[in-house]
């Protein structure tokens, strides 16, 4: 039987990516699982997909829109914190729309959606936090300082919150990805191809030469490490920033 059968899990950016391998990698594990975002829409066909899956709009950024959702949802043994955006631009140009922005969706309101669930999770005899920062969260990265210090910032709760809750059933842990074949890449080539003129195989390569391994890393190999933070069996592991990088930290 699946040690986390009935457990109920929320993930943030659901619908897309790294969260919704991590919603299907869940539920393989017969977790139900709750997709939030923005896209309704695109939350809805995701988890069409997905046994027991269900979808409800949430902006992480906004008290009302995340305390509707939460209430929504009911109650929560995991959080998945994987709503995230990105920017690249050289310092100096980076306007401070661009700061708020990112600073509003990847720490605040990974603030708000854990304030919505520790209440009922510092009680309960399971219960999970998992935080997807990025390896920006453990390096520095030139024309990416606020996507940085934002996962820095993730990295930096991470360990606050395992601390503070250390006498609880809770754990509370970070992975840190490497470049993902996800959206968001998608973005990083066209930015590189834009600003550079390179191709996009050049442009791919200032990638994944970031990588020792050489190679993008794949959503599900993401999720499979948050599944494991999730296992009963890993309830000693808290505090942590797993890199997932193919050794590049
Ligand atoms: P995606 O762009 O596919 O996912 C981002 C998700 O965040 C979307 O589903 C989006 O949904 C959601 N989101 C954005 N803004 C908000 C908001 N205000 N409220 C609620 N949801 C929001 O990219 P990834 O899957 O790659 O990214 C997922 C996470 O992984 C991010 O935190 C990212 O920083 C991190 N990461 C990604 C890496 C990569 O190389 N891809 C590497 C390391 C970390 P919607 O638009 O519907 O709101």
């Amino acid at each position: 039987m699946n040690v986390l059968a009935g457990r109920r899990a929320v993930i943030t950016g659901g619908g897309t990516g790294i969260g919704l391998a991590c919603a299907r990698r869940l539920a393989a594990e017969g977790v139900e699982t709750v997709l939030m975002g923005r896209d309704l829409d695109r939350l809805r066909e995701a988890a069409g997909d997905i046994e027991a899956a269900s979808a409800i709009r949430c902006d992480v950024t906004d008290d009302d829109s995340v305390k509707a959702a939460f209430e929504a949802a009911g109650a929560v043994d995991i959080l998945v914190n994987n709503a995230g955006i990105v920017s690249a631009a050289a310092f100096h140009r980076t306007p401070m729309a661009d700061w708020q922005r990112i600073q509003a969706v990847n720490v605040e309101g990974l603030v708000r959606c854990s304030q919505a669930v520790v209440g009922p999770m510092v009680r309960a005899d399971y219960a999970r936090i998992i935080n997807i920062a990025s390896i920006a969260g453990l390096r520095g990265g030139a024309y990416v300082a606020p996507y940085v210090a934002s996962k820095h910032a993730v990295v930096g709760l991470t360990k606050s919150l395992s601390l503070e809750y250390a006498q609880t059933r809770m754990t509370v842990n970070a992975v840190c990805p490497g470049y993902v074949e996800t959206e968001i890449v998608e973005n990083s080539i066209a930015n590189i191809m834009e600003k550079t003129g390179r191709t996009r195989d050049q442009a791919l390569a200032e990638l994944t030469k970031t990588n020792p391994q050489g190679r993008l890393i794949q959503v599900e190999e993401v999720a499979e490490a948050v599944a494991w933070l999730c296992s009963p069996l890993s309830g000693s592991v808290s505090g942590q920033a797993i890199a997932i990088s193919g050794g590049a930290v």
